[in-house]
């Protein structure tokens, strides 16, 4: 790895949002380090690229080991710059690390395909070759995941990249970074730069011609501009952007359960996951005891602080405006009195038509909306340009399944409040993304495809 920060006079401050206060002063990127990224990532290209898959496997397999070995202080580093749980960040840890594992037994599966064609005059030899220097931007609030689910398979893929992490969350990037160096990735294969800039940052790297590939995660806006700069190049983007699941309980659902995923699904990292539950559609015959049950443990919940004051500031708005239009804070939890924090909220009295319900919350804030007829209930659901995940829990499987099937979602928890998982293609359908990240798909997104037409005559 070569932390590409060399030439860069600025700083900046990382602030931990549990107490706002400074935790670490970073050199701030510009241009000129975005274009030296681009240098060593090219510069490394060829030898990794030609690199065997077996070794490339090995060193991530190493990658791995050094993540879940150094969890203790990734997860403080976590937590200091995102102000996530101690728990949450372990668990962080360990699913990021997890990528690193996947990818290092993806990397060997190098197979393509032989083909005869149908009238016999040629051979067909199908393969798949890394797509070259790989542009990775990521957000704040997985700032170990997100680096390590685009780095993992790019470089099983034979790829090398340059990575922008998020301004508020840059020590874990680093620190994963640090780590690969250890693991036995050579100098110039990952290449981060640090910066308050990232649209001078990103866009230098979107117009320099050596990279050729964009992997984007964060909000659904910046996702569409970068796609535009992208389409003058017709680059090679993936894209994971917003989202605003939908979380339904049908009326023979074991509720206790429900309760249990739906916790797992709203408060995780404190709402701020793009796979965070928003909507909750709970069938009107078990909606009072869902409210009931779901809010006993609002009402003890002490969420982790949000990534900053303008977050606070803008859940406040969407609760605010929901309240005047007519939704009723049934329960709240306690809110601590330190560092940028909204309290966990449970809204009764929710329209789907509302902005709280149109909009990614990105907080600790549940909006229930009942429902008795299935077909409207997911036409309501559906209703969004964001299709994630999306969640359903039902009494027989079949009504799981058939309900699961309707939902405009990516990614669908059946009796399970959670959808991530390194050995499963995450992504999105409509505004909510290009692409797949984990599994057999992850990989794809790094290589081309390339055949050889073979004459047999
Ligand atoms: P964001 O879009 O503001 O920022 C994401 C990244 O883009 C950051 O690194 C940021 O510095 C950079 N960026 C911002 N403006 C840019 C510009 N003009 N040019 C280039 N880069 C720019 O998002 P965020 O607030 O950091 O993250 C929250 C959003 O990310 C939510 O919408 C959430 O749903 C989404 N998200 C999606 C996934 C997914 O896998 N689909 C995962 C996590 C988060």
């Amino acid at each position: 790895m070569t932390a590409t920060l060399g030439t860069a006079t600025r700083t900046f401050a990382v602030r931990d949002p549990a107490t706002t206060e400074v935790v670490a002063v970073v050199p701030d990127g510009d241009a000129a380090d975005a274009t030296a990224a681009v240098d060593a990532a090219a510069a490394a290209f060829p030898a990794w690229s030609a690199t065997a898959p077996r070794v490339r496997a090995e060193v991530l397999r190493r990658a791995y080991e050094a993540i879940v070995a150094d969890a203790d202080r990734l997860a403080a580093l976590i937590t200091s710059e995102n102000g996530k749980s101690d728990a949450d960040a372990r668990a962080e840890v360990g699913y990021a690390a997890e990528f690193f594992r996947w990818f290092s037994e993806e990397a060997v599966r190098t197979e393509g395909g032989y083909g005869v064609s149908p009238a016999g005059g040629t051979r067909t030899i199908v393969t798949h070759r890394p797509v070259g220097v790989a542009a990775l931007v990521t957000p704040w609030n997985f700032p170990a995941a997100m680096a390590s689910r685009k780095i993992a398979p790019a470089l099983a893929a034979g790829c090398t990249v340059v990575l922008k992490p998020a301004a508020e969350t840059p020590l874990t990037a680093l620190a994963i970074a640090e780590l690969l160096t250890v693991a036995g990735v050579p100098e110039g294969v990952v290449n981060v730069v640090a910066t308050t800039s990232p649209a001078e940052v990103v866009t230098t790297w979107l117009e320099d011609p050596r990279v050729r590939k964009v992997s984007f995660t964060g909000s659904t806006g910046v996702g569409r501009t970068l796609l535009k700069q992208a389409a003058d190049r017709v680059l090679n983007s993936s894209m994971e952007l917003g989202g605003n699941a939908p979380f339904v309980v049908t009326g023979d659902a074991d509720v206790e359960a429900a309760v249990a995923g739906a916790m797992v699904a709203k408060f995780r990292n404190g709402g701020q996951a793009c796979t965070a539950a928003n909507r909750f559609f709970v069938h009107a015959d078990v909606v009072e005891e869902f409210v009931a049950r779901f809010g006993a443990h609002v009402d003890e919940l002490e969420v982790a602080p949000l990534i900053s004051d303008r977050a606070v500031e803008e859940v406040a708005a969407l609760v605010d405006e929901a309240i005047a239009d007519g939704a009723v804070v049934r329960h709240r939890g306690p809110v601590g009195d330190r560092g940028w924090r909204y309290p966990a909220t449970l809204l009764t009295g929710v329209r789907p038509d509302m902005r709280i319900a149109r909009e990614e919350i990105f907080g600790p804030v549940v909006t229930i909306i009942p429902w008795d007829d299935e077909a409207t209930m997911l036409e309501q659901a559906n209703d969004s340009e964001l299709g994630l995940a999306a969640y359903v829990y039902a009494g027989r499987l079949q009504d799981a399944l058939r309900i699961a099937e309707a939902l405009d979602a990516g990614m669908v928890g059946v009796n399970r409040g959670v959808v991530s998982d390194p050995a499963t293609p995450f992504g999105g359908v409509k505004q909510s993304g290009i692409g797949r990240e984990g599994a057999r798909e992850g990989i794809r997104e790094y290589q081309e495809t390339q055949y050889f037409s073979v004459d047999w005559s």
